[in-house]
């Protein structure tokens, strides 16, 4: 049968567009549906304006630690609506960008909500089209808990319009997009109190990182409350959200709810195929193959890493193995992931809990190094970095890199590269260093 199309994308994010261009690039009739801006919740609402807003909330420390260096400025001022505007501005550049990527590619978009009729049939834009292969790259939204008065709350997808900056702002959840914001809106001078359920923020990363960049994070002035959230209320003085220890905070209009995401499935029409679903995301193999055979999905609305390298990377595979005579399956060992708070976090492998759990003790030798930066000397300011190496005793690889400091992102993303190939704590000690830096600590590890 003759289909209008090799391969019909739904979700035009990172994952679809790269799958969609470099099955393209293969010589492959591909179609591309996407019902709202182009580049998906990295570039409109997630990883893109997050950063530009990181880099703004780090100019007030910047400020302070160049008195250290000679330099006195006037008092400065921040304007939200500025930043809101040149984000967003930045934001509709790169919407550009990806559409120009999808017309050099020959790519045809169809702007408007894709729904499977069946499982070559897609319903969009009041067209009716089929394809060869799908592949579902939808992506997720924000999750919310099911607590009375949770839709007082905005959620990071609503913090990039708030025309206004909070004066004080409660942040519900201790992961990635919590920490972040906590931190951004801390310091552009938001008065922050963060919620978490357990002892420390960000679960799943290594201990001593936890404990580093809270404790940092608290230094920096954020309020981080460990409780449980009951309800959240309106209040003459703003919101008051209540907590089961019997305490409440009052806070401005909003509170951030940044309790995890979950796969944008509602309305695709999987119920008219053999695609399943679990726990809320679609269930594929290590080929990206869901149950109908020829309907594949990536990203966020897997069951998988939500990370915007990793959708990437699986789009591309998918497109080589189908399109490019290279049957490949994405590797999933030691993925590096960053954390944009102040100080920033990045990390490699296991952690020292986890190579402890799977090597045993004796198995795993843990090298720890803290200490000042010589940037931070001049200004007289106790901020500190964390660097971590979990090393295999008989192999003498690293198992895992992890960090707490200025750059830790750029750092790891290079450290990660060494570890992903094998390497060695000898082969660490052989590199010679650049001096000075910090990087370099991770070479004089003893
Ligand atoms: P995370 O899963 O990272 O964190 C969710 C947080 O909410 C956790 O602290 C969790 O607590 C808490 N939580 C969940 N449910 C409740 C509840 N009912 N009551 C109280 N607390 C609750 O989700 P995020 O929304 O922060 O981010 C989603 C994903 O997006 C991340 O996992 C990450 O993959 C990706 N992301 C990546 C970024 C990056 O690479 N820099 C940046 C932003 C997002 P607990 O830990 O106790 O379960």
């Amino acid at each position: 049968m003759a289909y209008d199309f090799d391969l019909f994308v739904i979700g035009a994010g990172p994952g679809g567009i790269a799958t969609a261009r470099r099955a393209a690039q293969y010589g492959v009739k591909v179609a591309v549906a996407e019902f709202d801006r182009l580049g998906g919740t990295s570039v409109n609402r997630g990883c893109i304006p997050k950063k530009l807003m990181v880099y703004a909330s780090r100019f007030a420390s910047h400020v302070q630690e160049a008195a250290g260096y000679g330099w006195t400025f006037e008092p400065g001022k921040f304007d939200w609506a500025t930043m809101i505007e040149a984000v967003n501005h930045e934001v509709t550049r790169l919407n550009g960008i990806y559409q120009s990527m999808i017309d050099q590619a020959e790519v045809a978009l169809y702007q408007g909500h894709a729904r499977l009729a069946d499982f070559h049939t897609i319903d969009v834009a009041g067209q009716t089209v089929t394809a060869e292969k799908i592949l579902i790259a939808v992506g997720g939204t924000p999750s919310k808990p099911n607590i009375p008065g949770i839709d007082l709350a905005i959620t990071s997808d609503q913090i990039f319009s708030l025309p206004q900056q909070p004066k004080r702002m409660v942040i519900l959840g201790g992961g990635y997009i919590g920490c972040e914001f906590a931190c951004v809106l801390n310091a552009l001078g938001t008065e922050v109190t963060q919620i978490i359920r357990r002892d420390n923020i960000l679960r799943g990363f290594d201990q001593d990182i936890r404990t580093e960049v809270q404790d940092a994070m608290i230094r920096h002035g954020i309020r981080i409350v460990q409780d449980e959230l009951v309800s959240l209320e309106k209040h003459d003085q703003g919101l008051r959200v209540n907590l089961k220890n019997n305490t409440m905070v009052l806070t401005d209009v909003v509170g951030l709810a940044a309790l995890g995401r979950k796969p944008r499935l509602d309305h695709l029409g999987l119920e008219n195929t053999r695609v399943e679903v679990e726990n809320g995301a679609i269930v594929v193999d290590a080929h990206n193959q869901t149950a109908e055979s020829n309907i594949y999905a990536v990203g966020d609305c897997t069951n998988r890493i939500k990370l915007t390298p990793v959708a990437i990377n699986e789009g591309c595979t998918f497109a080589d193995t189908h399109y490019g005579g290279e049957r490949r399956v994405m590797s999933r060992d030691n993925i590096p992931s960053a954390v944009f708070t102040t100080p920033e976090v990045a990390t490699v492998g296991l952690t020292e809990t986890q190579a402890m759990e799977k090597y045993g003790e004796a198995a795993i030798k843990v090298y720890r190094t803290r200490f000042r930066p010589i940037y931070y000397t001049l200004p007289q300011l106790e901020e500190k970095t964390l660097m971590k190496l979990i090393v295999h005793v008989q192999t003498d690889k690293i198992l895992g890199a992890h960090m707490v400091g200025d750059s830790a992102a750029e750092i790891i993303q290079g450290v990660a590269i060494a570890v992903k190939m094998g390497a060695t704590k000898a082969g660490f000690d052989a590199t010679v260093g650049i001096h000075p830096s910090s990087a370099e600590e991770f070479l004089t590890l003893r």
